[in-house]
């Protein structure tokens, strides 16, 4: 049993069968001046608009597809900082791949601050407005949290932040929110936005950055000038296919898959709470129902996710996504303490689980917890 659709989903059944035909048909170059070559070009050009679609982009608005959402938030951050850009702020909650670009911006000399979190892992918006100025040039804040679920507000971030400076650029990510909860980055107000497939059971190693016109942006891999030169590469016709037919299938859906995972989310603390077990939930109700952070205090998270993995059920622990950098970052700054960030799990849905699952989950904790606590 999977329970850790946060790190990635199993790609659709459907979205497989497309990418067969598609490889024996459209295999060709969308480079290539021949028929085939400019048939491969116009279906990446159909993808971009239908995606662009599906997330309130205009038309003048550009979508650069990646290698990967690590690949769009390097893209985003290196590729907006320039000689004359004065400031930088990162949420403290932001994915390593944004995280530690900035640590590396930081190190070229950037003036890079960070954002505190609230305690339920949120931006926090008193230290946000604090740090605002007419010398920041870009914001990077995420809109849910791969660690908790916590979904910051980012149309009043982006409200609050153009108040201060109208020119400001607000890069957002958005991997662990689009086809899970409604993003229009028209009414957020976000310059930049980037998403991956493999969330929502597209294929892995493809991304993708929303680029607002008027937004300039440098490249950071250079070639061939694909992607309006932002982004070299032949084209990954397949995954970004996969991507189309995952936001499509994700975000014409989202309100019947929305309301299945919290059911799940709800099954499972309700039938936790039943166990007599102890343990901190340190996901808000108000956080996407698809993640569920938790601590078991004084069962080490390793030894859980092992014992868990021996009968057959995976989980997360900090941020899976690398899993040898725990999320503690992330955690502490949002207060918790040492003890339950050590204890802590993730646990995350996705619309192929099913209540039966969620009631074996359960069952399956309550005996690895209960055996671990026998032995020490
Ligand atoms: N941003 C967030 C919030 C994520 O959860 C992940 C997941 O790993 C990424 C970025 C990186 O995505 P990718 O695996 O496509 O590089």
């Amino acid at each position: 049993m999977f329970f850790d659709n946060a790190s990635t989903t199993r790609i659709d059944d459907k979205i497989v069968s497309n990418i067969v035909k598609l490889n024996n048909e459209h295999y060709y170059n969308a480079g290539a001046l021949y028929s085939s070559g400019r048939e491969s070009k116009a279906i990446i050009s159909k993808a971009k608009d239908s995606i662009k679609a599906f997330i309130g982009a205009g038309s003048q608005d550009d979508l650069i597809f990646t290698g990967s959402a690590t690949e769009a938030n390097n893209l985003a951050l290196f590729g907006f900082v320039k000689k004359n850009t004065k400031k930088i702020l990162v949420s403290m909650g932001e994915h390593p791949s944004i995280y530690n670009v900035a640590m590396e911006l930081k190190n070229r000399g950037c003036d890079v601050e960070f954002i505190k979190l609230d305690k339920n892992g949120k931006v926090d918006e008193e230290d946000f407005v604090s740090k605002l100025s007419r010398d920041v040039d870009l914001i990077s804040v995420m809109h849910v949290s791969n660690e908790t679920g916590a979904i910051n507000d980012i149309a009043r971030l982006v409200e609050l932040a153009k108040d201060e400076n109208p020119n400001v650029v607000f890069h957002c990510d958005g991997v662990q929110a689009v086809g899970k909860i409604d993003v229009d980055v028209d009414s957020l107000g976000v310059d930049l936005y980037t998403m991956s497939a493999h969330k929502i059971h597209g294929m892995k190693g493809v991304g993708a950055l929303y680029v607002r016109k008027g937004v300039t942006l440098k490249p950071v891999i250079f070639g061939g000038g694909q992607e309006g030169g932002l982004r070299s590469g032949t084209e990954n016709l397949l995954g970004i296919v996969s991507l189309e037919n995952a936001v499509e299938m994700a975000c014409s859906n989202i309100d019947k898959n929305y309301l299945h995972i919290s059911g799940l989310k709800k099954l499972f603390l309700n039938s936790l709470a039943n166990t007599g077990l102890k343990y901190v939930v340190h996901s808000s109700d108000l956080a996407s129902p698809y993640i569920v952070s938790l601590s078991f205090v004084g069962v080490r998270a390793e030894t859980l996710l092992n014992m868990l993995d021996d009968v057959g059920v995976m989980i997360g622990n900090g941020s899976a996504c690398s899993s040898k950098n725990s999320g503690n970052r992330i955690l502490e700054a949002m207060g918790v303490s040492k003890a339950e960030v050590e204890s802590n799990v993730r646990i995350s849905f996705s619309r192929f689980n099913t209540e039966e699952e969620v009631v074996k989950l359960v069952d399956c904790i309550k005996t690895c917890v209960v055996s671990y606590l026998q032995k020490v």
